[in-house]
């Protein structure tokens, strides 16, 4: 299987993070055969960055199993004299396989953040997108996302967080991260996917196990409905984490097809695995 959302480096200051070492024993004992690894360039969630030059450092030796992503803090330089496509360019070009994390604590379509987007758009890149109530912040149903969606259409969207899989519901409580019990049909996320094909989303994280299975019957139906989009990933960070979505996944009742795929064949094409 193919996990794709994890971190490398020292990102908190109270834990040291994961090694390329520790990181492949662990994907080892999991049956994980590939990883692809965030690079975190900007300050808002955590205590220091790894950034994409660290990210291709670490992984040089590993890249048939850690693939890492590129980033650049749309914030860099005077306003509007920031481009960001050759330097993004560049970073494909040394194995870089899409752009991620996207963490930035702007509106989702904050202009800045278009300069990144346009350069994504340009060279055809994935995007993970961290959506909260701070980081790629928007308004409830996500219009400012929707709108991206709708103008980048060549950049493949991963939607990951709290504020993205909150919108698996037609109901969303006000200012919660972590929604409990059924989910009320219709939500945002269904519609969002059904109007926009270049929309996929990762599993990773306490909000994303929340997600699917909060309402066990809703969130079966939504795997198997959406087993082209979907993606296993854990956003594995530290040595001791939570990861049941692992086990989940590998059990959950679902047709073997959508498993097949969520675990590894859309990991393979929205990331253009070899
Ligand atoms: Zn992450």
């Amino acid at each position: 299987m193919i996990d794709t959302h994890v971190h490398l480096g020292q990102l908190r200051y109270e834990d040291p993070g994961m090694s390329p070492s520790t990181m492949l024993r662990w994907m080892d004992r999991n049956g994980i055969e590939k990883a692809i690894v965030m690079a975190v360039e900007v300050p808002e969630e955590l205590d220091y960055l790894v950034t994409t030059r660290e990210l291709l450092r670490m992984t040089r030796r590993h890249r048939d199993r850690l693939l890492p992503l590129c980033a650049a803090d749309p914030r860099h330089r005077y306003p509007g004299r920031f481009d960001p496509y050759p330097i993004l360019n560049a970073y494909i070009g040394e194995g870089c396989v899409g752009y991620g994390e996207n963490l930035c604590g702007l509106p989702v379509d904050d202009p800045m953040q278009q300069r990144v987007y346009e350069a994504c758009d340009r060279l055809k890149l994935p995007i993970v997108m961290h959506i909260d109530w701070w980081i790629n912040r928007d308004k409830p149903g996500l219009p400012g996302f929707e709108r991206m969606l709708a103008t980048y259409r060549n950049v493949k969207w991963v939607g990951h967080a709290q504020y993205f899989w909150r919108e698996i519901s037609a109901k969303v409580p006000r200012k919660v991260s972590y929604p409990a019990g059924p989910v009320v049909p219709g939500g945002r996320i269904d519609e969002l996917m059904r109007k926009y094909k270049n929309l996929y989303a990762d599993l990773s994280a306490g909000s994303g196990y929340n997600a699917i299975t909060r309402d066990p019957e809703f969130g079966i139906a939504f795997l198997n409905r959406w087993k082209h989009r979907l993606m296993f990933a854990t956003d594995k960070l530290r040595a001791k984490q939570d990861t049941s979505i692992i086990d989940f996944i590998r059990t959950v009742d679902i047709s073997e097809d959508a498993r097949r795929r969520i675990m590894r064949e859309n990991a393979g094409k929205v990331f253009d695995l070899a």
